[in-house]
């Protein structure tokens, strides 16, 4: 799979490493867990430790809840000109350093080192989105009806926030949730998935630099996800949680908020169908479905999960989907023209093949890939699927791996049909050239987002989020940052009228 592949130029893998801190933040102070522990990153092109961490205990994810929550009144008093400032600087220092930014997030997680530049761009994207918005948090002025009183409203920041993200993007989830935090005015604690907590690390060691206060974004890094997290939910400290994850965990958590009545917001799990209407331009259809499924090697709450295309342009768009799937070079991220890493570790590994294998039994037929390589590193090759039936795991289940399945349709209100049967509504994808039919279908999937005839809907600037059990609120867009707001509403008496003589 690498053979006689050499790294990508000029890598300095031991000296980006070195430059990562590897303790936890708090109170604008790196510092090792109290108990002393520590755990290893692994690169999953080899299986191989590249970095050990803080393992943090509930005292210490308690100690940063209690920075956060001692800073907050500061942070909110700061302008919104000084925090857009923090916001662009941020922006700049990553940008500046996307290379090495890049590189340490390929050795946590995988992606090629061009993809990784790509999502380090699209992180960095959120810190200079939000620092305009930071400088448009509104207000208003409203007569009562009867005329009697004027109400005033404002918005607040929420207050201490935590955010957990997950391993497969491992910076922008973090710069979706810290950035509009800022830009409102709300300290926070983040916490980073185990299996990725390198970018996250160097993200606040930027925000650190440039000037953000000491204990307004605190980092706490961990095994024990639970442990650490339901106590600082609990405690009364915290005002809200954002969080990037599954849907079963997202669940958990909000029992966990109801118990403070936390403000929450839930970016969860995906299922999405991307549908192929026989009037679409199949080549671009085939390339939105390369971007659909293959941006992160099928590790996205967008990928493709579900592939429809019509009865007669079936077969030809399966044989070009496979023609440019198989022409994938796949290998370790950092090397010379690969452009699929591997899957995060071997249960992701497994899932994938377990799931390609079920869909197999059920009648699905191989067009390329579906054999597990041997060999170091949780590799998965390009596949494409066809003729999977709606009864295969994987119509259910997200795959999160380079895996295609298609399944022919019909007519328009079966394929509609198919594409609502799950309780998931993160985003859809539609190709046709019939506008009557593309508004139709946009109006009647159940998804919180619908890409038509393109295979990529995430940007900074649009208001990214699910319905039904893929989640709760939006990210990015003008309405990213009011998930960090309050409304507050003074209801002030009068005017009177003028005395005769004044
Ligand atoms: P996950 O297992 O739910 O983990 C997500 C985060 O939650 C990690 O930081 C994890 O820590 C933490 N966590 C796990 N159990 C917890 C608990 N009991 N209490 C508090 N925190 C807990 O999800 P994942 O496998 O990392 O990520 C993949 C999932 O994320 C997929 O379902 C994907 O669709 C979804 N996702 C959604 C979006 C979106 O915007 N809608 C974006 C990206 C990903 P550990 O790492 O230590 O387990």
């Amino acid at each position: 799979m690498s053979e006689g592949r050499e790294d990508v130029e000029g890598l300095d893998r031991d000296g980006v490493l070195r430059r990562v801190p590897t303790d936890l933040f708090i109170g604008g102070e790196w510092v090792p867990a109290d108990a002393g522990e520590r755990f290893d990153v692994l690169d999953p092109a080899s299986g191989r430790a590249v970095a050990s961490v803080a393992d943090a205990g509930p005292d210490d994810g308690m100690r940063a809840l209690e920075a956060a929550a001692s800073t907050q009144a500061e942070l909110a008093a700061t302008s919104p000109r000084q925090r857009a400032d923090w916001l662009t600087a941020a922006y700049e220092a990553v940008m500046d350093r996307a290379g090495d930014l890049a590189h340490v997030m390929t050795l946590e997680m995988g992606k090629p080192l061009a993809e990784a530049k790509g999502e380090i761009t699209y992180a960095a994207e959120f810190l200079r989105h939000f620092a305009a918005e930071a400088l448009r948090i509104e207000g208003g002025y409203q007569t009562a009806p009867a005329g009697n009183a004027r109400f005033l409203t404002m918005h607040q920041p929420v207050g201490p926030s935590l955010l957990i993200t997950p391993w497969n993007f491992p910076m922008a989830m973090g710069t979706r949730k810290i950035a509009p935090a800022i830009a409102a005015g709300c300290t926070s604690v983040i916490k980073p998935a185990a299996q990725t907590p390198l970018s996250m690390l160097a993200l606040v060691q930027i925000l650190h630099e440039v000037g953000v206060p000491a204990g307004a974004v605190n980092a706490v890094t961990t095994t024990q996800a639970g442990e650490v997290m339901e106590p600082m939910i609990r405690s009364g400290l915290a005002r809200k949680l954002s969080f990037t994850g599954s849907t079963a965990v997202g669940k958990v958590l909000l029992e966990q908020c109801a118990q403070r009545v936390l403000r929450t917001s839930m970016e969860l799990g995906g299922n999405a169908p991307f549908i192929v209407f026989a009037d679409a331009d199949l080549e671009d259809a085939v390339a939105g479905a390369m971007a659909a499924k293959m941006r992160n090697m099928g590790e996205a709450c967008t990928a493709a999960n579900r592939i429809y295309v019509q009865e007669p342009v079936v077969a030809e768009f399966g044989r070009r989907l496979a023609e440019e799937m198989a022409a994938l070079t796949v290998g370790p991220g950092t090397q010379q023209g690969v452009t699929v890493g591997p899957l995060i570790d071997d249960a992701a590994q497994t899932k994938v093949a377990e799931l390609v294998q079920d869909a197999i039994e059920r009648g699905a037929q191989v067009l390329t890939g579906g054999e597990v390589p041997e060999g170091e590193g949780y590799f998965y090759p390009p596949t494409v699927l066809t003729g999977v039936s709606p009864d295969a795991r994987m119509a259910d289940e997200e795959i999160f791996g380079p895996v295609a399945p298609l399944t022919p349709f019909t007519t328009e209100s079966e394929v509609l049909g198919l594409a609502n049967d799950t309780p998931f509504g993160l985003v859809s994808y539609v190709y046709t050239r019939d506008l009557d039919r593309a508004l139709r279908m946009a109006e009647g999937l159940e998804s919180g987002m619908v890409g038509l005839n393109q295979g990529v809907v995430s940007n900074p600037s649009a208001p990214f989020g699910g319905i039904k059990e893929s989640g709760l609120g939006r990210e990015g867009g003008a309405v990213g940052i009011e998930e960090f707001l309050e409304v507050k509403y003074v209801g002030i008496a009068g005017p009177r009228p003028a005395a005769q003589d004044g």
